[in-house]
């Protein structure tokens, strides 16, 4: 990776103008806990150690520059979901882990807008909520039965919106039926990375960027207590703990690499909207909008009105392969899926389109676990297209077992779950493209719109 290029990874890193790096790792450093991983995951790891106990000696190892993974370029959503649905939360994994999955977002959710409000933190927070909606029957049938079973597993703060609600809140005549969490919200999501590492800064950790681990290796029973050795390519550092915050990045590294794979999820952005074009749309709520596809579209304003549009398709990719960002015809089906919804947007202009890697379980539920009988490495992967809440609190959630705490958070069923493996590679591709090209087929026939 060329340094620098993080500008291209995003219009949000794009939009942070120059950034000043921390210094690389150089020669030999010493640390209590590492973390490998500059993204949210990572960063509030750090943050909440050094905000529990000062005394502990916390670094981490960026490979670019701190949001420079899916924590810089994603839709900025803070949202409640875990797992790709509820139903298939509860189908996995039963009606009471459900619940327990659901208080842990919801948490999330309060906790991150709280914390950015209460730290006056610049990253263009907006509280406007979240809408799920239908756009064809098929749609309309399998949200309803979400309703059904978020009810059932006591979700608070679900409004259901009937099309006439939702005709009164857009100009569109696409949305049939919607469910609308108010607690929820949007955000920049690059500048919330970037503040994440001053606070993480702040509280005492120590960070070094373009700082890629391009070694791994584990000592046994050392007398000096660092059991962990972390090469990069100038310098190495010795850990008594350590973090792999790495998510979909976390199948370059043997030891998590079956627990995951990276899916590659692309987004279009248009110019700002001028007053009329936002008057012709309606959207005056300004919630973050997904329909209920299986490869939804995801999309929301930016705070100088424009419009950014995810989702669709994803890529899947083979081996080590982390450069699958861009696909033209993903991204041009997204420009006219923006025109179906709302065609009186005709002839605005897209200025930018960018992707990154989201990390998926084959379960499509995020994990948290322990390496080795001592429990001296942990790792939290797996959160889909729905971690910029679920990162913030999984962090907490990371020192509080790196620091043998008892709380709500370290009781979760997802801790140390059995996570089903990925085979490794030619398998793992053709496993990939099968539930991809299942995904597409269903979307094709059943829930995707006919233009
Ligand atoms: C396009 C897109 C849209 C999304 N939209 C939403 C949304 O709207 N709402 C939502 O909730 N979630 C969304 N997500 C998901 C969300 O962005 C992620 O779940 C979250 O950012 C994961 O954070 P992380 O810190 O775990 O991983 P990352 O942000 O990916 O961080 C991992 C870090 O590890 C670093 N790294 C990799 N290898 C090494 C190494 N060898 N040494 C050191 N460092 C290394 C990487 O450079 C990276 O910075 C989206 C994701 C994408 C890609």
């Amino acid at each position: 990776m060329i340094k620098g290029d993080y500008r291209k990874r995003s219009y949000w890193l794009e939009s942070l103008g120059e950034i000043q790096p921390n210094p690389s790792l150089k020669g030999e450093d010493k640390t209590d806990i590492a973390i490998i991983g500059g993204g949210y995951t990572g960063m509030s790891t750090g943050f909440h150690l050094k905000s529990y106990d000062k005394g502990i000696d916390v670094t981490l190892l960026e490979a670019e520059i701190c949001g420079y993974g899916a924590s810089g370029r994603n839709g900025g959503f803070n949202m409640t979901l875990f797992g790709l649905t509820p139903s298939i939360t509860k189908f996995r994994f039963g009606v009471e882990k459900g619940r327990q999955a659901r208080r842990f977002m919801e948490e999330a959710v309060n906790y991150l807008a709280s914390f950015i409000r209460e730290n006056n933190i610049d990253c263009d927070y907006e509280g406007t909520g979240y809408l799920l909606v239908a756009t064809n029957e098929a749609q309309v049938k399998r949200l309803e039965h979400e309703i059904e079973v978020a009810r059932e597993m006591d979700y608070k703060g679900v409004e259901v919106w009937d099309k006439e609600k939702l005709r009164s809140e857009f100009n569109t005549d696409k949305y049939l039926l919607g469910w609308f969490e108010p607690q929820c919200g949007i955000l920049h999501p690059a500048k919330w990375a970037r503040a994440l590492k001053e606070k993480a800064e702040e509280a005492g950790v120590k960070i070094y960027e373009y700082s890629p681990v391009i070694e791994f290796e584990k000592r046994k029973n050392p007398a000096d207590g660092y059991k962990f050795v972390l090469k990069t390519p100038e310098g190495r550092l010795l850990a008594k703990r350590v973090v792999f915050a790495t998510n979909a990045y976390s199948i370059l590294f043997p030891e998590i690499y079956k627990y995951q794979t990276p899916a590659f999820t692309r987004i279009v952005m248009t110019e700002p909207l001028t007053d009329e074009q936002m008057e012709s749309i309606g959207w005056k709520n300004r919630a973050g909008i997904e329909d209920s596809r299986d490869f939804i579209h995801y999309y929301r304003l930016t705070k100088d009105n424009r419009i950014v549009l995810g989702g669709r398709d994803v890529g899947v990719t083979y081996g080590r392969d982390m450069e699958r960002d861009l696909d033209e015809k993903n991204f041009e089906e997204l420009k006219k899926y923006l025109l179906w919804v709302f065609p009186q947007l005709e002839g605005i202009k897209f200025t930018h389109q960018w992707g990154g890697p989201v990390s998926i379980t084959l379960d499509m539920a995020p994990a948290v676990g322990f390496l080795g009988k001592d429990r001296s490495a942990v790792f939290a992967l797996g959160y889909i297209g729905h971690g910029v809440s679920a990162t913030f609190n999984t962090g907490r959630l990371l020192a509080e077992l790196l620091l043998d705490m008892d709380t709500e958070r370290t009781r979760m069923f997802f801790i140390g779950r059995k996570v089903i493996p990925f085979p490794p590679e030619p398998f793992r591709y053709v496993l990939s493209h099968a539930i991809r090209g299942f995904m597409r087929l269903e979307d094709k026939l059943k829930y995707g719109e006919k233009f």
